[in-house]
């Protein structure tokens, strides 16, 4: 038995004359330690045994048949055993060249080497036990260091590779592509929208637990041999090597982001992640792996900068667009000192008398040089640089001031509201309730003249947070309206949760409506469950007639769109409030 109580098992390879019988029967009568003894009397038979089966070490004779002990020990080396080997060598008196072959087997890579003739002397045992602690202390120190190496080049959260790893095998790919020139390889870059918003909110660990979810996600849409690695927070990037053409990249992005429309449950409750993806091929122009990597990096920026959930593919000329991106970043900041953000006023409408309910208040950015900038051309970069929360404060007291203004100037009845957009990033800052509280609390327009717009993917952060926010909201007496309702993925539960009063029926359902039968189901099937909730509808984007008949005849009573009117400065809405505020579609398309 060993320290541990254990037997050492010991193969003896010796051939038929026997010449390690004494070996063997001296080992069998120790009890410290105390050996499991097995013998094969060949070459073969011993090689297929250590194949086979498990060892603490080997004994081998000299001569096995017409091989030698040292032609076995090579070929274990060969074949890749882990078993130390001791040597039994021959007295000087029968081989000459005794001295010479010990410093061969030790080369060939026995453990160790016993003179034939010293073997009744105890050095055997001592000899094994040295060769297996030996073994045995390498082998730890192999793992602790292949442990080292895992932990050097891999991600802890994940277990994926990182940055380090990934860089080592795309500097491999490119440099097999350069001897093999029609494999082609790409790299995707991914990182996921809003994660600082949901990483604040959820706190660390939920956070955490998503991103892991999410990996493994990734991992479904891959084929075994390509590379995923996380290079930290919420930034991956995927290695696709030997692919046949650009098709083949933009599918794996596509099953990604398809992969991300299933909701993820963390402690119940269902979380949405998106992606925005930037793509590169590697050319002949790109030398390292860093250049790809950085061509991947740049269309992600681009792919974030249009929008979010999309995918980019890098195109020569896209760092000048980099460029331009940052460019137009400091123009904004620089728009925001100049006051260059002016409001728009789009009336909102009962359906079946044209008369204005309210307005949805909408901000366009007057340019020095460029004019009347849409907010969809700034407002996803002002969002991904936080200088949104700026704009949105100079929107809502605009909003809140000339709605004050109207009210005490123009005798209406219903009082008209104003509903004004928040963003993701606007509706996660601190302090938000106050700060409304505050803005009405100055301009003196009543709460329930507020409207507050968020869509579907903003309630799907933080459970909790959103429904104390919401709440928040409620209690100072606002309206909820969910924007472009039908677009996103909210589950039928949290809007039944939430204290939220209006749908806003997205543009593209009332587009549809007249173009194919399923539209006109889908806006049937939206206003059912606005009526089953007990909510109020607003139709948007209606542009023609048409669509007014049908939405009427389908029950839907608000609604705002170009055939009512286009959002209008301040100064028309006055002289549509000096006529009393009736909106008749057809009227005023004529006019
Ligand atoms: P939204 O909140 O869904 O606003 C409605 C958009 O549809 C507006 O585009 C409006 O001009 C347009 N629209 C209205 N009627 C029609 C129609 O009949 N046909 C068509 N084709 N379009 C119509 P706009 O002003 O370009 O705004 C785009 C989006 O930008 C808004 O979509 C909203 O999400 C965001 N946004 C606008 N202003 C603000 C703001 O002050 N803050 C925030 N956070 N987002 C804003
Ligand atoms: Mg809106
Ligand atoms: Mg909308």
């Amino acid at each position: 038995m060993d320290r541990n109580g254990q037997t050492w098992k010991i193969l003896v390879i010796d051939d038929e004359r026997d010449a390690l019988g004494f070996a063997r029967e001296r080992l069998s009568r120790s009890k410290q330690p105390s050996f499991d003894l097995l013998s094969a009397q060949s070459f073969a038979a011993g090689l297929a045994r250590l194949r086979d089966d498990r060892y603490d070490a080997c004994l081998v004779g000299h001569e096995l048949g017409p091989q030698s002990g040292i032609e076995l020990i090579r070929e274990v080396e060969k074949l890749g055993i882990r078993v130390p080997i001791v040597l039994v060598i021959p007295p000087e008196s029968i081989v000459p060249h005794a001295a010479a072959l010990e410093v061969e087997a030790m080369n060939a890579g026995a453990a160790d080497c016993i003179d034939a003739e010293r073997l009744e002397a105890g050095l055997l045992e001592r000899s094994l036990r040295y060769v297996i602690e030996r073994h045995r202390a390498m082998i730890a120190l192999q793992q602790s260091e292949e442990r080292l190496r895992h932990e050097i080049l891999h991600d802890s959260l994940t277990g994926l590779p990182n940055r380090t790893m990934f860089l080592d095998r795309l500097e491999r790919a490119m440099a097999r592509r350069g001897r093999k020139p029609d494999s082609l390889c790409a790299v995707l870059c991914i990182d996921l929208d809003r994660f600082k918003v949901v990483n604040e909110s959820l706190g660390h660990i939920v956070a955490d637990r998503l991103l892991l979810a999410i990996a493994r996600r990734f991992e479904n849409c891959l084929r075994v041999e390509d590379t995923m690695a996380r290079f930290g927070g919420d930034e991956f990037a995927i290695l696709l090597d030997d692919i046949r053409g650009i098709q083949d990249a933009t599918r794996i992005a596509e099953r990604i982001q398809q992969e991300l429309l299933r909701p993820i449950l963390l402690e119940g409750e269902e979380v949405f992640a998106t992606a925005s993806i930037g793509i590169a091929m590697a050319t002949p122009e790109m030398i390292r792996a860093t250049d790809l990597l950085r061509a991947a990096d740049t269309a992600l920026t681009r792919a974030k900068g249009l929008g979010k959930g999309r995918y980019e593919l890098f195109a020569p000329g896209m760092h000048s667009q980099a460029v331009q991106l940052l460019r137009l970043e400091n123009d904004l900041r620089r728009a925001v000192e100049a006051n260059e953000f002016r409001l728009m006023f789009q009336p909102v409408v009962a359906l079946s008398t044209g008369r204005l309910l309210g307005f949805e208040a909408l901000v366009r950015w007057v340019h020095p040089d460029r004019g009347m900038v849409p907010p969809n051309d700034f407002l996803p970069l002002a969002e991904e640089t936080g200088i949104i929360v700026r704009i949105g404060q100079f929107v809502l007291e605009e909003a809140c001031r000339r709605t004050a203004d109207w009210h005490r100037r123009f005798p209406l009845d219903p009082k008209p509201y104003v509903a004004v957009n928040l963003s993701a990033r606007e509706f996660g800052q601190r302090g938000l309730i106050p700060q409304i509280q505050r803005v009405l609390d100055e301009t003196g327009l009543p709460p329930q003249s507020l409207k507050i717009e968020i869509t579907e993917g903003v309630l799907q952060g933080n459970a909790a947070g959103i429904d104390e926010l919401l709440h928040g909201m409620r209690s100072l007496g606002l309206g909820l309206f969910i924007d472009d309702f039908g677009t996103g993925y909210s589950s039928l539960a949290a809007l039944h949760r939430y204290p939220i009063d209006t749908l806003k029926i997205d543009r593209s359902f009332v587009r549809n409506m007249t173009i194919e039968k399923r539209g006109s189901a889908i806006v049937r099937t939206i206003l059912a469950l606005a009526w089953n909730l007990g909510l109020e509808v607003v139709a948007e984007g209606v542009e023609t007639a048409e669509q007014r008949m049908l939405l009427s005849a389908l029950g839907c009573s608000n609604a705002q769109g170009y055939f009512f009117s286009r959002p209008l400065p301040a100064e028309e809405i006055e002289e549509l409030l000096l006529r009393g505020g009736i909106l008749d579609g057809a009227e005023d398309q004529a006019a």
